[in-house]
């Protein structure tokens, strides 16, 4: 009896170590469809010179293949199961066994939260759309909009989410009602958003405008960037002593390659890096912390052929309007950031982060 309870609080803090080996806090930024010749055109951009962009001086930096279950090439929905869940999925799937059983596979943002911790989805695409989905929800399609925002308010519950509003013929596709009852504060622009009191905020929906939204270049409007939906989302994050999981996506870079619209996907790059500045403020509160830049594909096939010089857009080759097979990097600062250095694939996030 005495050795069984030895053996029992031998258990215990061999549980207690596995879990706080790992990041206490994980903010995985994704840049839809950003590979390497998309930070290089940004960097060229910004700076006149490549390799300037602030999470280019990251310590720990890797290529990453992105293949889907039965393809070569991916889609958002594929990669984000690959990366959440560590195991391949078909393109169109979000976070379930296909090919396979079928069943729900578990994402880094369930295994936070069954740990304690916070857990947030932050993206300028559609709240439901597949990026997010395949960290917050699961369904053999990322088209099942309806069932993926109710993953979200009766299964995962995330307490961050702040995004676009899909819309279609019979409303909003995000049930406010409901994220209302179950204690969500709901935000729906800029100023209500910026104004909040995150100290004594534990559940936070921002599902703002009606669909994706605007280019930067385009002006947002009464919408938020993404970097200040950044930094709403980890003020309330971090209310939790015991730590929190975010995934916070440009969605839009994607969206302007495959226009092949130079100008408008430099924009959103750099938005998305002025986003990844502000996480960083909390690697720097919180030294346990790991921040993740990575994509979930590329989009273009783009070649940069010359630089203009600082401000002016460069001189670009665009082969595709679709997502290609090409490699995408992965930049990491923080807990276990040199798990990131060198060739990886888009499953192995999950493993890297949890083990
Ligand atoms: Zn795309």
């Amino acid at each position: 009896m005495k050795l069984k309870k030895i053996l029992a609080a031998v258990m215990f803090l061999a549980v207690i170590y596995e879990l706080s080996a790992r990041p206490k806090n994980v903010i995985f930024m994704i840049g839809d469809g950003m590979g390497f010749s998309h930070v290089k055109a940004t960097s060229l951009y910004q700076h006149g010179e490549e390799g300037k962009l602030f999470f280019e001086s990251f310590p720990h930096r890797g290529t990453v293949t992105t293949h889907p279950a039965g393809s070569d090439i991916t889609d958002s929905a594929a990669a984000s199961t690959a990366m959440a869940t560590g195991k391949k999925a078909k393109n169109g799937t979000i976070s379930m066994e296909i090919p396979g059983s079928g069943r729900e596979l578990k994402t880094l943002l369930e295994v936070y939260k069954e740990s304690g911790a916070y857990t947030g989805i932050i993206t300028t695409t559609y709240i439901n759309h597949a990026t997010p989905a395949g960290f917050a929800a699961h369904s053999v399609s990322r088209k099942n909009y309806k069932e993926i925002a109710r993953d979200y308010l009766e299964q995962t519950r995330p307490n961050v989410m702040l995004g676009g509003n899909k819309k279609s013929f019979w409303g909003s596709t995000f049930d406010f009602g409901r994220a209302r009852v179950l204690g969500y504060h709901i935000v729906d622009n800029r100023e209500s958003m910026i104004s909040l009191r995150t100290e004594e905020t534990a559940y936070l929906a921002g599902v703002f405008g009606k669909g994706h939204f605007p280019y930067e270049k385009d002006g947002l409007g009464d919408l938020p960037h993404l970097s200040q939906m950044t930094r709403a989302g980890l003020m309330v994050l971090d209310n939790n002593p015991g730590g929190f999981f975010v995934m916070i996506e440009g969605g839009r870079i994607d969206h302007a390659a495959h226009k092949n619209d130079i100008e408008r996907m430099i924009l959103e790059t750099l938005e998305f890096e002025k986003s990844v500045k502000i996480a960083y403020e909390w690697v720097q509160k919180y030294p346990d912390t790991l921040l993740l830049v990575t994509a979930d594909h590329e989009t273009g096939g783009l070649e940069v052929l010359s630089s203009s010089g600082k401000g002016k857009f460069p001189a670009v080759r665009w082969s595709s309007y679709r997502h290609t097979a090409a490699r995408v990097p992965v930049y990491a600062i923080g807990k276990d950031a040199e798990r990131f250095s060198g060739e990886m694939d888009n499953t192995d996030f999950f493993r890297k982060i949890l083990d």
